[in-house]
């Protein structure tokens, strides 16, 4: 397989029982190269028939995948994972084509959701179930873990490939079947995926996708077969989701959006701090969930890392992704190049200090892509909307503050709780902060802390709706069941029936 099928001016469709199907809706997008601002290739809108049609398919895949055994379920993991390694590159073109993030970015990420696979190939460990005997005479007890059925994931556009390998990986291998409906704005990579899949032997009908938008989500919370739902995108839909999905008794997890701070303080090492702010700020253009949006300066610090940071602002490398010392990509969408310079500008009307302005910053020779410079605000209070609302994009607010207390206050009253960073060279300082932020994911001296496969990732308050964290162990309980099993024999059974709750004497 190579990447011309992906680049080429088919149709995205769907992918269902092992199939490319084109579906009913006759509803199309037009896919987009961020770089050059070109049109791509189109993609399919699903209809509820078309998503009704994918759920059955995974319903009618799920009682034989249930009872495969898990090892042979990690075998084809295995297998799998040896293919992603193999096309590793091409899957990183793929989202660099459509996401615009640059080439050795897209590589990190594909990288990242590899190793989700590697841990989901560990699941015969992982669903191993607690046993006692002898719970009382001649009983014992044991609990396990089985799947739920077909369950979904809708993603977003800023990690095509990881994010929903933050849920499928974890969820066909503890023996659900599965139903992607990636991002309308870089759907591409999610059918590479699920051909790599069936080349590893996973059976039809176990991994299928819907392209599509709120129509596709909305019959997917629907359908009485879809047993639970993963979401990963911003809040306000996050939140629907949430509600929505509960509404229809689905087990639910949806994380949502972010504002996360770094706090530099004076003993920090400030080079390596400035550094560090610089790649977490504008790495993929800002369009992380776990991008660094506001830096905290305590004291003494701002005076020491503005000079470097208005420097290195300013000396972004930005060009297209595929270039290979670039440090940034274009915007993802015209539309969200225009939500994000509308952000800037709201950001001088209240006052802040706009110290490097990126809005009028283009790539010579792709003068249509969707550009956008690094931008730098200093003097940003908490009473803008700079500060408070997610921008998702490369504007990074910087915030002056006397001292550490208020720096660990002003995080914690924010409605946002995904990733924060503290640098400081001060190990109680550390310490009280990862103790006493009120975050999901907490970097000491490191910027971006997403978690590793085996910890699990989520953020806390308007971050995540829902009790569990994704992937990790936390994932195998979200996508499993718990049965409590409790046996005797007929021939230790006492006669007669026994009226009251049983007891241990
Ligand atoms: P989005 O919320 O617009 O879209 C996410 C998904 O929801 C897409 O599949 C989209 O098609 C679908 N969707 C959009 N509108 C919908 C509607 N009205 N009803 C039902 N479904 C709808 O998010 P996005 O712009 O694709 O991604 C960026 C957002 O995702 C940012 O807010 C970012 O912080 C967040 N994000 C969060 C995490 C995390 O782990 N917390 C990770 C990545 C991205």
């Amino acid at each position: 397989m190579t990447t011309a099928a992906f680049t080429s001016s088919d149709d995205v469709v769907h992918y269902v029982a092992g199939q490319r199907f084109s579906g009913t809706s006759g509803r199309f997008q037009d896919v987009f190269h961020p770089a050059s601002g070109q049109k791509g290739r189109r993609v399919a809108l699903a209809s509820t028939a078309d998503v009704t049609q994918a759920v059955a398919a995974a319903q009618a895949a799920f009682p034989k995948w249930a009872d495969t055994p898990p090892l042979r379920r990690a075998r084809i993991m295995f297998k799998y994972l040896e293919l992603l390694n193999q096309h590793q590159d091409e899957l990183a073109a793929i989202i660099t084509a459509e996401h615009g993030k640059v080439f050795t970015d897209a590589q990190g990420e594909v990288t990242r959701g590899i190793e989700i696979v590697e841990f989901a190939c560990g699941i015969p460990e992982l669903l191993k179930g607690e046993y006692t005997e002898q719970v009382s005479t001649n009983i014992d007890n044991w609990t396990m873990r089985q799947p739920l059925g077909v369950v979904a994931g809708i993603t977003p556009f800023n990690f095509p490939v990881m994010v929903p390998m933050w849920m499928y990986p974890m969820a066909i291998a503890s023996g659900n079947t599965f139903i992607l409906k990636p991002s309308p704005t870089d759907p591409s990579a999610s059918l590479f995926l699920a051909d790599l899949f069936k080349e590893a032997g996973l059976p039809d009908g176990v991994f299928n996708v819907v392209q599509g938008d709120k129509e596709a989500v909305d019959a997917l919370i629907e359908n009485p077969d879809v047993k639970a739902l993963s979401f990963v995108g911003s809040t306000p839909i996050a939140n629907y989701i949430y509600e929505r999905s509960a509404h229809f008794g689905k087990r639910v997890q949806a994380l949502g959006g972010a504002k996360n701070h770094m706090v530099i303080m004076p003993d920090a090492d400030i080079d390596k701090a400035v550094d560090a702010l610089v790649g977490a700020a504008y790495g993929s253009a800002g369009e992380r969930c776990m991008a660094i949006s506001v830096a905290v300066l305590v004291g003494s610090a701002a005076e020491r890392v503005m000079p470097a940071l208005i420097e290195k602002t300013k000396s972004l490398k930005i060009k297209n992704g595929m270039e290979l010392d670039a440090e940034m990509g274009p915007i993802v969408t015209s539309v969200a190049k225009n939500r994000i310079s509308s952000y800037i500008q709201a950001g001088v009307d209240e006052g802040a200090k706009l110290l490097v302005d990126g809005r009028s910053f283009t790539v010579p020779g792709l003068e249509n892509g969707f550009w956008l410079g690094g931008t730098l605000f200093d003097n940003v209070t908490p009473d803008m909307k700079i500060y408070k609302e997610e921008i998702f994009g490369p504007v990074l607010s910087c915030v002056r503050l006397d001292n550490f207390s208020q720096a660990v206050d002003l995080i914690n009253a924010h409605e946002f709780g995904n990733g924060v960073a503290c640098f400081t060279s001060d190990g109680n300082i550390a310490r009280e902060f990862a103790r006493r932020i009120q975050v999901g994911m907490v970097g000491i001296n490191v910027p971006i802390p997403v978690p590793m496969a085996w910890h699990g990732f989520g953020g806390w308050k308007n971050s995540l709706f829902g009790d569990m964290h994704a992937y990790g162990r936390e994932g195998v309980r979200f996508y499993t069941k718990q049965k409590s099993i409790m046996q005797r024999w007929p021939e230790s059974i006492s006669k007669g029936g026994e009226f009251v709750m049983p007891t241990i004497k």
